[in-house]
């Protein structure tokens, strides 16, 4: 054993590096044939989990053990990395993200204070004038900060506008969001001192778009009964259906009432980098804030999120806080202490793994392949529509698409009937373990998603999904009628709809 353990020697780490290095780049090029979902069974999860409960052993072990261990860890898992993860926002990470993230832990630099390590500070603020100008269309001296996702970003969103518009009279504020925001938009309110009862639901319109008029007359009402109406969070792509909010009138709404206006953009943000993005989220460049997750649509490793915000002097009052430790740090160069701007004081230099594959690859290399997913979705779109046993009932806005299988008629007992058969074909989808897709509600009906999203989804990938979907909606299907004949209740199958239904 050496001196000091802590700290091998050159030989040592080149030899360590490389075996990790040989493990990482033969997991990325399993991906395409690896599970999509944990292979293992409860059982066996169950001991694996229990395995990796033990504490740390007071002697040393081996590092290629070790990394055999993690390797069977990392595949009791849902594939996230893998190009068949099409549930839920998938999140990919990148490979030179990854490059970036070793050389970046490595030298450990300080993130927090810019006049620690001033250089990589302005890189990262490079990175946020990026988001906050060429992707979201915000005005020069617009600024924000990196965070460890989108709900942080929320957070610190609405406690710049809860800090702005309500001072410490906290008691009246009232939000406004629809029931398709994610839940860290009441979360960050509750947590940000809001009542839970002031957040108010906003009904939406048929095609799950927050509706306006029943939003003005929600934050009139609210006004005229003595509340404080302050902030309206909009959708830039709901995490259910990629659905947008109508953000232009909204901005105009927000400017009327004298609201603050957050735009959640965690998923749809950066599709504002291709041109069918930027026209579907026009409206964004009029926010007050928007919420970016470049750990989904940027394709970098989970713990990374983004705030952006026009009035960075507004971010700043309400995270404000120092102490006697930190007084012998400057600013340089007008690079903001993030530590201002958020409620995190130490953490990595967080931009640096957006900074080197922005770099090394281009930005159009990011706008290529998000115009590819919307490619995609497009494709699946088409091809599920033109199944007649599913009802595909939005048009994406962004890269989900919504389908679930359609009842034999408007009855309530058919419609039930056909929400556990889309149940069903769920559990027989996954059962591939090709590819993974999620569910959600809408119209108070069960309904698939397939979100496209990671950086390895291909046309390869779509097709063979389509092929499994198609297959088993037909197998379901059958099964149903099957079952309804045996017992009379239903009748014969109603002839193949044409054309695209939309609702
Ligand atoms: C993912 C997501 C969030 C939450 O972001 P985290 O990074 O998971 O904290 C918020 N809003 C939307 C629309 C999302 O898709």
């Amino acid at each position: 054993m050496p001196d000091f353990p802590l700290e091998p020697d050159r030989a040592t780490m080149t030899e360590m590096g490389s075996l990790v290095l040989g493990r990482i780049v033969d997991r990325v090029d399993r991906l395409p044939s690896q599970p999509a979902t944990n292979p293992l069974s409860a059982q066996a999860t169950a001991e694996l989990v229990e395995s990796f409960l033990a504490p740390p052993p007071r002697q040393g072990g081996d590092l290629k053990r070790l990394l055999e261990r993690l390797d069977e860890g990392a595949d009791c898992a849902l594939e996230a990395a893998g190009p068949g993860h099409l549930a839920y926002i998938p999140g990919s990470g990148m490979y030179t993200a990854a490059l970036a993230e070793f050389y970046n832990r490595a030298t450990n630099r300080y993130g927090g204070i810019a006049a620690v390590s001033p250089a990589f500070a302005a890189l990262e603020e490079s990175v946020i004038r990026w988001i906050a100008t060429q992707v979201c269309g915000l005005p020069e001296g617009s600024g924000g900060l990196l965070t460890s996702g989108g709900s942080l970003a929320t957070f610190s969103a609405t406690v710049a506008a809860r800090h702005q518009r309500l001072g410490e009279d906290l008691a009246p504020g009232t939000v406004y969001t629809t029931a398709f925001a994610h839940h860290s938009v009441a979360k960050a309110a509750r947590l940000a001192g809001i009542r839970a009862a002031h957040i108010r639901v906003v009904p939406h319109t048929t095609d799950l778009r927050m509706d306006l008029e029943a939003a003005a007359a929600m934050i009139r009402a609210d006004r005229e009964a003595g509340l404080r109406p302050f902030l309206l969070v909009a959708n830039a792509g709901t995490t259910d259906t990629g659905t947008v909010d109508p953000l232009p009138r909204l901005a105009e709404l927000t400017r009327r009432e004298d609201l603050w206006f957050h735009v959640d953009a965690a998923y749809g943000g950066f599709f504002r980098l291709t041109a069918r993005g930027r026209d579907r989220l026009t409206g964004l460049e009029e926010a007050d804030s928007v919420t970016l997750d470049p750990h989904k649509t940027l394709f970098l490793p989970f713990g990374t999120g983004a705030l952006v915000v026009r009035d960075l002097a507004a971010l700043r009052a309400a995270h404000d806080g120092t102490g006697s430790y930190l007084q012998d740090t400057a600013t340089p160069g007008g690079v903001p202490d993030s530590a201002y701007l958020g409620p995190e004081l130490t953490h990595e230099i967080r931009g640096l793994r957006a900074w080197l594959p922005l770099h090394l690859l281009g930005t159009d290399a990011f706008r290529d392949a998000l115009d590819e997913k919307l490619d995609l979705a497009e494709h699946v779109h088409a091809t599920l529509s033109a199944v007649p046993e599913l009802e595909v009932p939005l048009t994406p806005d962004l890269s989900t698409v919504v389908f679930r299988i359609r009842p034999a008629d408007g009855d309530p007992v058919a419609i039930e009937r056909a929400d556990a058969a889309s149940r069903r074909l769920l559990d027989r989808i996954n059962a591939h373990r090709r590819f993974v897709l999620s569910s959600t509600v809408v119209d108070g009906r069960f309904t698939l998603r397939v979100c496209v999203v990671s950086h390895r989804t291909h046309r390869d990938l779509i097709a063979e999904a389509l092929e499994i979907i198609t297959a088993e909606t037909a197998r379901i299907v059958s099964e149903e009628r099957a079952a309804s004949a045996a017992v009379g209740a239903l009748s014969a199958p109603r002839p193949a709809r044409q054309g695209c239904p939309q609702g």
